[in-house]
């Protein structure tokens, strides 16, 4: 079994995996920088356009191979559990590392930890149950439908969640008894390489798992346009998700795109206050912000509005802002200086749309966070959905709160968007918060909660917000060709144009 070397225990290793060996990339350096202080944490050579070739032929015969492609599900489901085993027992450096290397909280990773190895059993059980339909005949035959590996598939992160989205594209990929190569976001490179090294140790045969960080626009974009990879799975922005469906066309390639999104969250004048505005605290605040399915679109009905909007910039300036290795911090650093600026200018936008920062809207002051990418959990109100603000998805702590008057002013507005993802809903009354809900065009819908994410549910977007679905039983099907066999039973042969 290979050495794996945790980050704790011989520091952060400059070599990336690629086809079955841990070697020195061929692209430039990449930095990882500690968000909370802005020191470097480590230094990585990346991928060059070469690593991609030898990736992406290795993961070609390695899914090839008969000791993958013919290995019994159970057997394959060994390997998931164990990867799964693995990431628990390493999970405390997992976690520490994808703070130092995003700015989560330590809370938050360690939740994302637990996240992918639950994420990898549940494939594990997937491989386990996973069958193929006798299809009902019309003849003499038997017909049968099955589902098949693709290959090759690639896997494309963005950095908000680095281990959970990639045990979701993963876990399902290998369950379906495919190759994966990997690209975790630039930024962000450090877990994904640690789960490499997790692969590893479990015993997946080389080949199987290539982890090339790397840049977007040349890595990304060759493994996109590579011949021999036969399905693309991508998490990020919309408009790369959009270039990315342009080359898969061009390919008829199939691909899964899960991009951004600006979704609501109503407050009806019947909703428990204090467990919407707790709610909507975390569902717009934690992960400061940077998460698709943040609720930045705040709708309150007008009666209760003042009230509501008080509390809500009450207790936004009572969270603690912070490193995210501090215990009881609940708002840790952006994940990088130059998405924290971006975040700034689009408040500034904002006051020049004419909106009202009732908190934050500003780096803190507290010289101690001096050189952190730090953003104070901000809330605007004064502009209306049409604003840019309300429209462009911001990826910060940033939210807008907007009043409404009645129920279908309201479904209007919080449709009025390009996006799809996902939506909250604030009320006592069930009748309405299944009829508001079924009106909502969003992939997830959450009634008196917000932000709870079950690898057993099916996830997606609609609109601009993506194409194709995660997690579920069904989750396993995406990573799979569907084929349709047929047995002949006929004791005669087949009559001539009869
Ligand atoms: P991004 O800029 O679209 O990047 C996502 C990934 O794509 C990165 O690994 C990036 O590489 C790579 N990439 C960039 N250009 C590419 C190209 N031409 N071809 C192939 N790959 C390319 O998104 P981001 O800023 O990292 O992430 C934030 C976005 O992700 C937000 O919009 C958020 O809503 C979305 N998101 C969606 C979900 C969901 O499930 N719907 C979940 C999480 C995040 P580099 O970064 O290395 O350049």
């Amino acid at each position: 079994m290979a050495e794996v070397r945790t980050p704790t225990r011989d520091g952060i290793p400059d070599e990336i995996l690629v086809g079955g060996e841990w070697v020195t990339g061929t692209g430039p350096v990449l930095e990882s920088i500690d968000p909370a202080n802005g020191e470097p944490v480590a230094r990585i050579r990346s991928a060059g356009p070469a690593d991609v070739d030898r990736a992406v032929a290795a993961g070609l015969t390695a899914s090839a191979d008969p000791s993958w492609r013919d290995r019994p599900p159970h057997q394959r489901a060994r390997i998931l559990a164990r990867m799964a085993d693995l990431i628990e027992r390493y999970s405390d450096d997992l976690a520490r590392l994808q703070t130092r290397d995003t700015g989560k909280t330590l809370a938050e990773t360690t939740a994302l930890v637990a996240s992918a190895a639950g994420t990898f059993r549940f494939f594990a059980g997937s491989c386990e149950t996973f069958e193929s339909e006798v299809t009902p005949s019309r003849g003499q035959y038997l017909s049968m439908s099955v589902h098949e590996p693709i290959g090759v598939v690639a896997a494309i992160n963005p950095w908000n969640s680095p281990i959970a989205s990639d045990a979701q594209k993963v876990a399902p990929a290998l369950a379906a008894g495919n190759s994966v190569v990997l690209k975790p976001a630039e930024w962000t490179p450090l877990v994904s390489l640690a789960l490499g090294r997790i692969a590893t140790e479990a015993g997946l045969p080389a080949g199987l798992l290539s982890v090339l960080p790397g840049s977007g626009s040349e890595i990304g974009d060759a493994l996109v346009r590579h011949p021999d990879v036969g399905k693309v799975s991508f998490t990020g922005g919309t408009s790369t998700g959009r270039a990315i469906g342009r080359v898969a066309a061009e390919k008829i390639m199939p691909v899964a795109l899960e991009l951004g999104g600006k979704s609501p969250t109503i407050v009806f004048d019947d909703a428990d206050v204090e467990h919407a505005v707790a709610g909507i605290l975390y569902g717009i605040f934690s992960s400061s912000g940077q998460s698709c399915v943040a609720g930045s679109r705040i709708f309150v009905d007008q009666r209760m509005y003042t009230d509501v909007l008080d509390r809500l910039v009450e207790a936004t300036r009572a969270l603690r802002v912070g490193s995210g290795t501090e215990p009881g911090v609940q708002v840790g650093p952006l994940v990088h200086h130059e998405h924290r600026d971006r975040v700034a200018q689009l408040v500034e936008r904002a006051r020049t749309e004419g909106g009202r920062v009732h908190c934050g809207g500003r780096i803190p002051d507290d010289p101690s966070l001096g050189a952190g990418a730090y953003y104070l959990p901000t809330i605007i109100d004064g502009l209306t959905n049409s604003a840019a603000t309300c429209q462009e998805e911001i990826f910060g702590p940033v939210a807008v709160v907007l009043p409404f008057t009645d129920e279908e002013e309201l479904v209007r507005e919080a449709n009025d968007t390009v996006y799809g993802l996902a939506c909250g809903i604030w009320t006592s009354d069930y009748r309405r918060a299944l009829r508001v809900a079924r009106r909502i065009e969003a992939g997830t819908v959450w009634i008196n909660t917000y932000k709870q994410l079950s690898v057993a549910t099916p996830f997606s977007g609609v609109k601009e917000s993506g194409l194709g679905t995660e997690k579920g039983r069904a989750g396993i099907r995406a990573y799979t060709r569907q084929k349709s066999l047929y047995f002949g039973l006929n004791e005669d042969p087949l009559p001539w144009a009869g």
